[in-house]
Parts: structure tokens; sequence; C-alpha cells
């Protein structure tokens, strides 16, 4: 994001004694809402508020202060405080305002990012139940409190204390049936990262660096106390997080706060257990919306008043105030998950990069395969560019990889047998079956087959809301749709024809699963996708198994893509990846080629050999030549020269406008008002241009149509004027019938 941050606004000169808060609540309306402050109450800007309005409770924030309200004092409603002692900082509020204008959303759903749930009591994690061992610093720290207290300290204190300073493990039936006061101490002493989990505690050394790691831990310490954006390009197994955490280690001597940024929940367990074990003592606070709001809350606190050291969180920890905040780190930042896709359509790596300028500190972002605009900024210098090439375990060797023809595998439909895998395929994993080692088979695709046709006729099973075929999904049998979460029965004949013989076409990981378990009965296969981990702790479940060697195959969509770390693995077979070869959006081919680079890093991670096969009929596409050569830089570098001929991003900026209607006339009517005022605009040198509108890819979803216009510039700031100037516009065409949004750097066109 090339905009830089408004200069610092001088010292503000606040009334006397205010006596109204303007305040920003979450709803979708771009105006703030005054409040009466009582003589009794202090309120600062920043101060989080409860407020009613409409009848409705609601928590704001006060994002300015005055003597005087256009609205009639008497009809001005008090407000209550929620948290005296914490009003967002300077830099938070900044964020949030510099968000809602770049992103075009109304400053109080901006605020209420960054407002944590307050309406929740703050409680500590329960903790899933894992063998907790002490660590040499709780060893300190609570023999120092024994000799304290000793025989005063309390029975239920003394008995665990007992158990952890002989070196015990806690095992988990100790865990679940100690008493209240002992599950507490666990909480806190795990929090305290006195307790780790008794599978960590034995590689809890550091191992020395080596060149490159060095060079980037010393080139980012050496840029400490000052704004400077790193991109960290290094193969997944090459040791960034070992820079991070070495990182982090010193600044956390010194005092300073880490962010840690990561694309997904499922991965914060693993970043957060190698924490513990790489720097046990070190206080953690983590923040995903995955967590019950008095966990977050709890964190949150954590993190905003200093004692966190280490916040590690999803996009929305962006917005945590970190008083001692000295190094940003944003991992898998070519993540497409960090850009949000509802209310405040914010990117979360480019607000890092922002909030790191701000606040003056450095900020990393790591990846194997960066985004290109990361890649285009270290290119021309703005980044400064590290590179890890080599592989960080010395055994550990790029996987082998090859292609080899989809189409074999493709069956006729009453020939069960291959099942979309290719005799190449079927052989390899039989092999690591026989070595005992495991594969991982990865496709884009959940549920049992993504269709289901009659044999007869051309009837295939439809979403009857959006233009999209339906999904067979086994266990329950069910045909669901996967964009408007449209479920129904499997019908008995083709409701076209009265034919009986309806055939699933394709295949997704239930499929695989499902034709696995049938040629190889004894192998342990685990299916990882967001219906196998829908429940909280799941995909930790899985993991673990897998970790420990409990599962052979494992089928997954991209949720096993991302950066998780399986040893053991040293095959990776991928199925389906021609779909996205051809698409119609510009990034799908970077997205896949980042997709195929980290899947093929799954391989060989250890010691072990990796082998890595895509079944494909495109075997010449330069996206395979560039992979085979384990080549993402030649890959990212084509890419760009396509993208600077036809000035697409990171050469320009995109923005888009999306709406969606039930009728087609009022969508239509809607765009092209839309599009009329936008020609109306002032225009200075024509540096923005306005396309006109155009169906969406999907068409209909959820039984609205769906349309969009799509806005170009080669200058940011001219963009950014443009739409300021367009969206009021468009507010007042009352088109009630019309849900719109405006999509700033969207990721999808
Ligand atoms: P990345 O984050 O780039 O995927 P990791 O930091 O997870 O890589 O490192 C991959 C593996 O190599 C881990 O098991 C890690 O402990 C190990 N490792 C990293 N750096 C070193 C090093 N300098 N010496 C030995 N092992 C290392
Ligand atoms: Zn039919
Ligand atoms: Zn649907």
């Amino acid at each position: 994001m090339s905009t830089p941050p408004p200069a610092v606004p001088p010292p503000s000169v606040w009334p006397e004694t205010p006596t109204i808060a303007h305040v920003a609540l979450p709803v979708a309306v771009s105006q703030t809402f005054d409040y009466r402050i009582l003589p009794t109450q202090t309120v600062l800007p920043g101060s989080l508020v409860q407020v009613s309005l409409a009848g409705r409770k609601h928590i704001g924030i006060v994002v300015g202060l005055s003597t005087h309200s256009e609205i009639d004092a008497a009809r001005l409603l008090s407000l209550e405080i929620v948290h005296p002692q914490l009003p967002l900082p300077d830099d938070i509020r900044r964020l949030v305002t510099f968000a809602s204008d770049y992103y075009q959303s109304p400053l109080g759903m901006a605020c209420s990012l960054a407002a944590p749930p307050l309406s929740a009591q703050p409680t500590p994690p329960k903790a899933a139940a894992e063998p907790l061992l002490l660590t040499d610093i709780g060893r300190e720290q609570l023999n120092a409190r024994f000799t304290q207290l000793g025989k005063r300290s309390a029975p239920a204190w003394h008995a665990l204390w007992e158990i952890v300073q002989t070196g015990n493990v806690i095992d988990t039936a100790w865990q679940q049936t100690c008493s209240a006061a002992q599950k507490k101490y666990l909480r806190d002493w795990r929090a305290a990262g006195w307790l780790v989990p008794a599978d960590h505690v034995a590689t809890a050394t550091f191992p020395p660096l080596h060149t490159e790691q060095r060079a980037a831990v010393d080139a980012i310490e050496a840029a400490l106390g000052g704004f400077q954006p790193f991109l960290l390009q290094g193969i997944t197994g090459s040791g960034k997080t070992e820079v991070y955490l070495t990182l982090a280690r010193n600044i956390v001597a010194q005092g300073g706060q880490v962010l840690v940024l990561l694309p997904e929940i499922h991965l914060t367990p693993q970043f957060l257990a190698r924490i513990h074990t790489r720097l046990p003592g070190v206080n953690t606070a983590l923040l995903h919306s995955g967590l019950p709001d008095g966990e977050r809350l709890y964190h949150w606190q954590r993190a905003t008043e200093g004692q966190a050291q280490l916040v590690l969180g999803t996009r929305l920890a962006v917005f945590t105030p970190l008083p001692n905040l000295a190094l940003i780190i944003v991992d898998e930042e070519h993540d497409p998950s960090f850009k949000q896709q509802d209310n405040v359509r914010y990117h979360a790596r480019d607000l890092a990069v922002w909030r790191a300028r701000a606040r003056q500190v450095p900020i990393v972002l790591g990846s194997a395969t960066p985004s290109l605009e990361s890649y285009h900024h270290a290119q021309s210098g703005r980044y400064q560019h590290l590179r890890i090439q080599q592989r960080a375990e010395s055994q550990a060797t790029l996987p082998q990889l090859t292609l080899t023809p989809a189409s074999h595998a493709v069956t006729n439909n009453t020939d069960d047998e291959h099942h979309g895998i290719a005799p190449a395929l079927w052989e390899a994993i039989e092999a690591r079956l026989a070595r005992h080692e495991q594969s991982l088979i990865f496709i884009n695709r959940r549920g049992f087959s993504p269709s289901l046709k009659c044999n007869a006729c051309t009837w295939e099973a439809q979403c009857p809301h959006c233009a999209v075929r339906l999904v067979l999904h086994t266990k329950p049998m069910r045909l669901r749709c996967h964009h408007c979460g449209h479920v129904e029965r499997v019908p008995e004949r083709c409701p076209s024809c009265g034919n009986l013989d309806l055939l699933p076409r394709g295949h997704g990981t239930q499929r695989l699963e499902a034709a696995l378990a049938r040629t190889f009965p004894d192998a342990r296969i685990a299916r990882i996708d967001r219906d196998s981990t829908r429940r909280r702790h799941a995909f930790g479940a899985l993991h673990r198994q897998i970790t420990h060697q409990k599962i052979d195959i494992l089928i997954g969509t991209q949720m096993l893509a991302k950066g998780h770390d399986f040893p053991r693995v040293t095959l990776v077979g991928v199925l389906g990846a021609d779909n996205a070869l051809y698409s119609a959006d510009f990034r799908a081919a970077e997205r896949l080629a980042a997709l195929l680079h980290q899947v093929a890093g799954r391989a060989g991670r250890s010691a072990l050999a990796g082998e890595v096969i895509v079944q494909t009929d495109f075997p010449n596409h330069p996206l395979y030549e560039t992979l085979i050569r384990h080549d993402y830089d030649g890959f990212a570098r084509a890419l760009l020269d396509e993208r600077r001929a036809a000035r697409l991003p990171p050469f320009s900026t995109l923005a888009l406008l999306s709406a969606e209607a039930r009728d087609d006339n009022t969508l239509n009517a809607f765009l092209r008002d839309a599009h009329q005022q936008a020609l109306k605009l002032d225009n200075p040198d024509n540096a923005v241009r306005v396309y006109p509108p155009v169906p969406a890819t999907l068409v209909r979803r959820a039984g609205y149509n769906r349309a969009q216009i799509v806005i170009q510039s080669h200058d940011r700031r001219a963009l950014q004027r443009f739409l300021t100037a367009w969206h009021p516009t468009l507010d007042i065409l009352q088109a009630r019938q019309v849900r719109w949004v405006i999509d700033v750097d969207p990721l999808q066109i």
C-alpha cells in the first residue's frame, strides 16, 4: 500500500470540560453519534463506551469530544464507560480511520474491528488437555515461591508443586480430575510459559542459525527502532520460523512486544507450541475469531496492558493496541485469508505495513511464495529482500517432482477402480505404505463429488438459488451448495426424465477417502477439510495424530497446504490442479502457483527424500515448468511481466463496485446509474478508468443476481479521491432493493 500515514496530528486541544462525546458505532452509516458526558465521568478520545441507539445497546469508540452538539441537549442520552483504564491509543485510532477511508467503510464499522468483545468477562483459556511438563523458568519461579511461602502455601498449590518440581509429567487424566483451584494454577502456569506440552520439551534448544538465517536476523535487528519492510523469502522448511523466534527472543529480552500475524486459525496452535518450546517463559497472547469472547478479551487485555510479549493472531490481531510494539511479522504473507471478505474489506498485511510505518517499527513479510505485490516491492527496492535459499536441516533435500496425465485417471463411471488417481500415484502411495511413510493427497474440493448427473439425459443437480452445481456429500448423503448453504436430499430418480441411474461426476475429498480405504483396507486414512474440522480442537487432534505417526494417508484441501510441518510426509499427490490453470480470474495462476509450491514443500521436510506427483493434462504450462525447477522467482517474474503489460496490480490499483439484487432490471438500473455518476465525476488527466458494468463470475448467489463495475488507476491517490467522491453519489441512488459494496484491492474479480 503506497499511501503513507497522515502526518501526526497536532496534540489535540480539548475544551476544558467536554460535555459531549462523538461516538463511532458499529452500524453501516457514515456518521458518528453524540452522547452526553456526566460530570462524574472521565471520557477520553479512544474510550470504549456502551450506549444505546434506537433501543439497542452497542459498544462504541469515542472519536471526538466537544462542548456542544447539533442535537438538542435535552434529547441526548448518556453513555457508560466500559473500560476506563484502556482508551484505544492514538495509533489504533489512526489505523481504523485510515482503514475506514481507504476501504470505503463507515468509521463505526472500522472502529468495531478494534473494539474487543467487552460484553464478556475475561476468562483465561482452557487449554486442550495435553501432558504438561515444567520448564526451567517455571521451576525457578515456583521454587522461589515455595522458598518464600513454605508450609504456608495452599494445599492445592503445594500438591501440584510437588508433582511438577520433581520433573513429573502432569498427564491428562490428572488434569481432568484435579481440583478447580489446581485447574486454575495449571492455566496460569501455562499462560506464563512455566508449563509446556511435554511433547515439545525435548527440542527446547535454539539450533545455531545457518548463514542466511543469521544474515536475515542481523538485517532486521539493525532496522529496529525505525520503519523498514522486509520480504523474507525462503522455501518451506528453510527456517523462516526459526528466524522469527530468534528475533522474538532478543526483542522480548529488551522489553519489546512482537506481533505475529498468521493467515489461519489452524496454524496458531503449532506456532504457539514452538514459541512455548523455544521461548519458555515468554508471555503470549492469542487472538483470533475462533476464541470464545471471554478468552479473546483476556488475551486482548494482556496484549494491551503490555504483559503479553508475543502476540499471535489472525488478521483481526492487526488492530490490537500494543504499547511496546517493536516488530511485526506477517507469516505466509501471500495468503488470501489476510483479506477480509465482508464488512470492512481490509487486507491485514497491508494494514500491518501501514501500522509499522506509523509506529516506526520494522515489519517482516515471510513467504515461500510471495504475493506479486510484495515481490514487486522487493524488486524495486521498497522492501528489503532477504532470502533463504537452502533448506535448514542439512539432510533435507527438495522433493523430486513429476507430472502425470490426469485424463488417464478419469474413470468411466461404472469402473470405480481408480477414482481419479493416476496409476503412477497409486503405485507411489503403495510404496509409502510398505515403507511406513506418510502420503498426502491434495485436492481442492471437499465433498464426495462436485456434481451429480443423470446418465440418460442432460440433467445435473443445480442449486435452486445460485448459478452453480450442487456438490454431493456422503455421511449423510446430501446435495449441498458451497455458496449459499442450501441442502437437499439426493433424488431417487432423475427429476427430468425419471431415469434411476444418477451418477456422481468428478472427485472430492470424501470420494478419494472412500476409494483409498477400499483399496488399502489396513491403511490409516485421515481427511482434512472444512467438514472434518468444523468442531473446535478437531484440527488439533488430527494434527497430533499425523505428527505421532498414527496416520498413513492424508487427504485434504488447501487447509493442508498452509505452513504445516509434517516431517514424515514423503509423498504429495496433487489432483484437480488444472481447474485453476485457465481461470478467468487474473489472480488464479498466482494462487495456484503459490499453492503448488507450498504443497510441494510439504514433501521431504526431514531426512527422508520427498516426491511430488501432479496430475495434469497441461504439462507444458509455464507454471509447471517453473514448479519442476522449484523456481518460484521465474514464475513470479513472468507473471509480473504479464501484469505490467496488462496494467494489472501491482502496476495499477483496482476497486470493484459489486452489486446484487433479486431482480435483474433493478440490478442493471442501479449499475447503469452508478456508472453514469462515475463518468460525471472530476477525473483529472483521466487518471481513473471506469469500466462498464459486467456480470460477476458467479452470476447468481442465494437468489441474488450479481454484477460489478471495475475501476482502475495507476495512481492510488487519484483512485482514493475518486472513490471518496463516488461513494456518496451511490448512497443517494436510494437503491433499496440492491445490496452493494465497494471493494478496494479486491482479490477476486
Ligand atoms: P519455515 O518456517 O521456513 O518453514 P522452519 O523454521 O519451520 O522453516 O524450519 C524447518 C525445520 O528446520 C524445523 O524443524 C526447524 O526446527 C529446523 N531448523 C530451522 N533452522 C535450523 C537450523 N539453523 N539448524 C537446524 N535446524 C533448523
Ligand atoms: Zn435424466
Ligand atoms: Zn446455492
